[in-house]
């Protein structure tokens, strides 16, 4: 959806997220911070795990090394050791540790609130960058994770696999103060319901509109 969307899409895009925001009232993410700097962190652990399992290391994590100065310089064996449960650990150590290096070289140890400063943060890239401005700073913006990704494109709100294009053509959909909501609602939905192999098309309440070809069918019990 390259050109500007016409009424009738943006009603349908209406309809979709007027749902979903039924089914999901609280935006709010579920990681739990207590300022942008824990987000950022818990944002990138949370890559390919829940954000409970991510809960359950951060305490540790933040009580042993509180600020950005304080991981940029830590033993990454030990890092791992408390990340080791979200998966994925050394690769994650080695994000978070380059990540605090970069805060505080580039940044003076604060995490910056605009999303081109926020991208040149090693591992971090647009939907982690979005993730923190619309939680904490309440800054519109449209995170394009996987879901996104498969839910935009089943539903017809966008034909791209670009999640630069998709937060694009998300952004000419919808009014900015309902970006936010379009990513947690998407989100979610993703997770529970339009599923990537096994889309629960049967009981969704998107499918009398919904664009995907091969909608699911109830299975045998
Ligand atoms: S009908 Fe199926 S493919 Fe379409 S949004 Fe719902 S679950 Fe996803």
């Amino acid at each position: 959806m390259s050109s500007l969307p016409t009424t009738e899409e943006r009603r349908t895009a209406r309809v979709f997220l007027n749902r979903l925001t039924k089914r999901y009232p609280d935006i709010s993410t579920a990681l739990e911070y207590r300022d942008p700097w824990q987000l950022l962190v818990a944002t990138v652990l949370s890559a390919q795990t829940t954000d409970e399992n991510v809960n359950k290391v951060t305490p540790g994590l933040f009580e042993r090394y509180p600020t950005a100065e304080d991981l940029a310089s830590g033993d990454p064996e030990d890092v791992e050791r408390i990340i080791f449960s979200t998966g994925y650990y050394r690769q994650k150590t080695r994000s978070i540790i380059e990540l605090a290096g970069d805060i505080v070289e580039r940044f003076g140890g604060e995490v910056p609130d605009e999303m081109e400063k926020l991208v040149e943060l090693r591992g971090v890239g647009r939907k982690t960058a979005s993730v923190v401005l619309a939680e904490v700073w309440g800054i519109p913006a449209i995170a394009v994770d996987t879901h996104v990704k498969r839910v935009a494109n089943r539903l017809g709100l966008t034909a791209d696999s670009d999640p630069v294009r998709i937060e694009r053509d998300l952004k000419a959909l919808y009014p900015t103060e309902r970006w936010a909501s379009v990513s947690m609602c998407f989100i979610n939905f993703g997770r529970q319901v339009c599923d990537a192999r096994r889309p629960r098309c049967w009981e969704c309440p998107l499918r009398d509109r919904c664009a995907y070809e091969d909608k699911a069918v109830r299975p045998e019990r």
